[in-house]
């Protein structure tokens, strides 16, 4: 049986129409860049994240850049981050001008470790952007306490976790700004590059519109130096359409992931991720931990189940930032769960008899590579275990 990773045709399929016509009324209009159809999606993810304004912009990378911008982030600060993300957020804080300054993660949840932050701030840290990896929130309440206590900016980066919960609350509307990614492959995905900036503060989402558009507060009036990030009509008409039905592919996930978690919690070789208590998340990725993971990634191919990782080099070890002088052993945890992660296939329109066949391939696989002794508990699987699909709230 062959298993995608992913397969956005599939949602496309199942909605085809609604899609097409929803291209079609742009081109019939010509509204291409920015205008009315960008508008619309604006005001609909607004409300769907619980947040005054949104902003459409042209991908993830330049949301997280636009609201560093608008921030007034630039040359001599530092922002705190964690290196076991997508090079993308820390990307936005060295083209701000300021330098990313990482601090590992929690082993259960892969998120920013809130007890480590204050050891890593300086009189020269202006912003923490803690990443909801995988579609899990980042513990909020410690990260906002820390915040205001060092007056620091919180910009929540939320591009694997749209409809994410974290105590009730959406993601990206708890700290200054959330940042979204609508690649085609996150859970809310563009038919091409797009991405959003959601904040309750409304002299901040005046400031980050007038950046996306050139500075201009009106048409050739440019107040600041600002720049082209734009989100293009055919990407907000698109994303209108998938927005009504995001907390349905959300909830598809969860039901997978909960499958998995079934099968797999008991092996002794595979780590299956941890579900905090304090939120609802949205399985953007689902990340097991395996010993030898690079050999069990091209066994599981070879039995169709097609798997990737996320990510495979923590950031402070990437060649891109040799310049900030990492060595190895500086942020323990993000190295090891890089080693060992390994991503199933995860997408809504999954069946159980693929989820099936992946966790039985993987099983079959791990018994070929067992983790090392002492180091083969499942952390994890008792807590998934308690985790009931069916008490969700929302
Ligand atoms: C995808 C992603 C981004 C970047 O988004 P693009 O739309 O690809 O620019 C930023 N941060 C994280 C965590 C991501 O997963």
């Amino acid at each position: 049986m062959e298993v995608p990773y992913l397969d956005l045709k599939a949602q496309y399929l199942a909605h085809r129409e609604e899609f097409d016509t929803a291209i079609q009324k742009v081109i019939d209009k010509t509204a291409f860049a920015g205008g009315p159809f960008v508008q619309k999606f604006e005001e609909d993810f607004a409300e769907y994240c619980q947040t005054k304004h949104a902003i459409g912009v042209s991908s993830g990378t330049s949301a997280l850049w636009i609201a560093l911008l608008a921030l007034g982030v630039g040359p001599g600060d530092e922002v705190i981050t964690t290196p076991n993300t997508f090079i993308a957020t820390a990307e936005a804080i060295s083209f701000a001008g300021a330098t990313p300054v990482f601090v590992d993660i929690d082993e259960q949840t892969y998120n920013i470790d809130p007890a480590a932050i204050e050891a890593a701030i300086t009189p020269k840290t202006k912003a923490l952007i803690p990443v909801h990896l995988f579609g899990q929130m980042a513990d909020m309440a410690p990260i906002m306490a820390i915040a205001k206590r060092h007056k620091l900016f919180v910009i929540e980066d939320a591009s694997q976790a749209h409809g994410a919960y974290y105590n009730g609350r959406r993601a990206g509307s708890i700290a200054d700004v959330g940042c979204f990614s609508f690649y085609p492959g996150k859970n809310l995905g563009a038919f091409g590059e797009a991405g959003g900036i959601v904040t309750n503060n409304s002299e901040l989402a005046a400031k980050m519109r007038m950046i996306r558009d050139h500075g201009q507060s009106k048409k050739y009036h440019h107040r600041i130096v600002g720049w082209n990030g734009r989100m293009d009509g055919i990407q907000g008409a698109v994303l209108s359409v998938k927005l009504k039905y995001i907390d349905q592919w959300n909830e598809l996930r969860r039901q997978h992931a909960h499958q998995y978690d079934n099968l797999l919690m008991t092996l002794p070789d595979v780590i299956t991720p941890f579900v905090a208590s304090y939120g609802t998340p949205v399985y953007h990725i689902y990340p097991v931990r395996v010993a030898h993971r690079d050999e069990v990634l091209s066994a599981m191919g070879k039995l169709g189940a097609r798997c990737g990782i996320h990510y495979p080099v923590p950031l402070h070890l990437q060649e891109a930032y040799a310049d900030l002088g990492h060595k190895e052993g500086d942020f323990p945890i993000s190295e090891r769960c890089s080693s060992e992660y390994l991503s199933l296939p995860m997408f809504p329109e999954l069946t159980p008899s693929q989820i099936l066949h992946v966790a039985t391939s993987l099983k079959e696989v791990t018994k070929e590579f067992p983790r090392p002794e002492g180091s083969s508990a499942n952390a994890n699987g008792e807590q998934a275990n308690n985790y009931k699909i069916t008490s969700i709230v929302s």
